[in-house]
């Protein structure tokens, strides 16, 4: 008897209340962006204010539509449990909530994910989004019918149209300078941004899920009967490694000491297709180039690994990464992250145990060329304490916690480029070990990185912006180029002196591996291939 007794709440007005909360807690990064470009004055106060009333109404708009019936609540704790999240991923790192970002997140494994894990993400939870949804789930809220609810939903929905026009009417020179100007700062929303990506991104993947028949290239692919040695190519798929830690190419730091005393060439500029693994990967092995990358096309035909594996090359993927991103779907792949495959395992497993694997495969194919890629953990983030064993902790002090706010920078670039001098040691280890069967193979490695990676430049640390917004960190990659004097057929280009400095791009990879392999394809394009004369 009680409970009807009991007072009950308008629905509208949980709405309007949940609206205000997650403003509040959710606009952190929003607003210190923001403050950034509009510094607090008299000039700016009623602006930055606006920008509050205009979130609100706009999250009302939002939610109003959903939140009807039965799934009032459900939604209404949906929406603070998405902001409680977002919130916290863009004040610790600054990042925005791409669809790059959410690729990356629902693509990660289980121990990658746990990396992330940490109690500054619990208390956002709790505090920002499972206690108020908690609040909301028991409140009793006035029951209205279907038809009423509507009408409510939409009077609540006219309402705050009419503020937002109030405002934009208001304020109307700041909105035009604010959108023309500062427009990245609108992707620190919230929850507008992850709910804009979250539905972007379900209409990509329901568009790749699609059926796309299947369209095979290359067909007419055939390798030049091979003169001399057989060729050994092995192509490292590096992790988070950005171009500017790497002493080779003039960093302060001697994160390369290995490399350095190996013959290799260095490359300039080299950008890569996207901001996180799930692009980089499938493009940088797909025909297309970054312009016209799309994962539903460049999942549904056939890569370079296809091409070289018809063309008769012996092709093989090897992982110490999370998986190919699909590219080695019809290749041969094995993981190295089970201690039961690499030898080389003692926290995590290590890249280096990849290295026995190219061994047996090279033992066991008794003829013809062979290419490997070895899909490196390299640099991954946030916790880069964890990539490299303990010998490998040259640059000291370094961060060994996931929470990047609470080590200093120093820290963060100690682990960080401790984790690059892991990689040149890999990188040695491989040149050394292609060196040492040169009598029976010409053998090459060209090493490339998916993406950068931001260190807390501005405020941004991982990776994963959207690419025309992202700094150069993030899209600045390593590439690196062995070959034993055998492989005649890079001699002349490697002696010109403005080789390495020329700009290249992820795009190049597919035409340059045929025509390492000497495939002969119609789909082959010389002037792509960075060693073509
Ligand atoms: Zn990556």
């Amino acid at each position: 008897m009680s409970v009807l007794k009991q007072r009950q709440y308008p629905a509208f007005l949980v709405i309007v209340a949940v609206s205000v909360w997650v403003t509040i807690t959710g606009n952190y990064s929003f607003f210190s962006n923001l403050l950034d470009v509009y510094p607090v004055s008299w000039m700016n106060i009623g602006f930055i204010g606006s920008l509050s009333v205009l979130l609100v109404a706009v999250t009302n708009i939002l939610v109003s539509p959903f939140a009807v019936g039965r799934m009032f609540k459900p939604v209404l704790v949906l929406v603070l449990l998405i902001s409680a999240a977002s919130a916290y991923f863009m004040d610790a790192y600054n990042v925005i909530v791409s669809s790059e970002v959410l690729e990356s997140a629902l693509q990660t494994d289980a121990s990658e994910s746990l990396g992330l894990l940490n109690t500054r993400l619990f208390m956002y939870l709790l505090l920002a989004g499972v206690l108020p949804g908690l609040m909301v789930w028991v409140l009793p809220i006035k029951h209205q019918g279907v038809f009423r609810s509507l009408l409510s939903r939409g009077k609540l929905m006219a309402i705050s149209s009419v503020a937002i026009v109030a405002m934009l009417l208001l304020f109307n020179s700041s909105y035009a300078s604010f959108f023309r100007e500062h427009k990245s700062v609108r992707f620190y929303t919230n929850p507008e941004t992850p709910i804009y990506t979250a539905i972007k991104y379900a209409k990509q993947k329901l568009d790749v899920a699609e059926h796309v028949a299947y369209q095979k290239i290359g067909l007419d692919a055939k390798q030049q009967p091979v003169e001399g040695k057989r060729r050994l190519i092995v192509l490292v798929v590096g992790e988070t490694a950005r171009w500017d830690h790497f002493s080779l190419n003039g960093y302060g730091k001697a994160t390369n000491p290995t490399l350095a005393q190996r013959d290799v060439v260095s490359f300039d500029h080299v950008s890569s297709c996207g901001t996180a693994t799930a692009v980089s990967v499938p493009c940088m092995f797909s025909i297309l180039d970054r312009d016209h990358y799309s994962e539903r096309v460049a999942k549904a035909s056939d890569n370079v690994l296809d091409i070289a594996q018809r063309a008769g090359v012996t092709v093989a993927w090897m992982d110490n990464n999370s998986d190919s991103k699909g590219v080695a779907l019809r290749v041969p792949y094995t993981s190295y992250r089970n201690p039961e495959i690499n030898r080389q395992c003692d926290d995590e497993c290590r890249d280096i145990g990849m290295l026995d694997g190219v061994q047996k495969l090279v033992s066991s194919t008794p003829s013809g060329d062979i290419l490997v890629v070895l899909h490196q953990m390299g640099s991954h983030g946030p916790e880069y304490a964890k990539r490299y064993p303990k010998s490998f902790e040259k640059f000291k002090p370094s961060c060994s916690s996931n929470l990047l706010e609470e080590c200093s920078q120093e820290e963060i670039d100690n682990a960080y480029d401790n984790s690059i001098l892991y990689t040149d040691f890999f990188l040695g280890q491989v040149i050394d070990y292609l060196r040492s069967v040169s009598t029976d193979f010409s053998p090459a490695m060209l090493y490339i990185s998916d993406h950068g990676e931001s260190l807390g430049e501005k405020g941004i640390f991982l990776h994963g912006f959207p690419y025309a917004l992202a700094p150069e960190s993030q899209k600045h990659v390593p590439m690196i180029f062995w070959s034993g004097r055998e492989f005649a057929q890079v001699q002349h280009k490697l002696e010109e002196p403005d080789f390495s400095h020329r700009e290249f791009s992820q795009d190049n990879l597919f035409h340059t591996l045929l025509g390492l392999l000497d495939v002969k394809t119609s789909v082959y394009q010389r002037a792509m291939d960075i060693f073509s004369s």
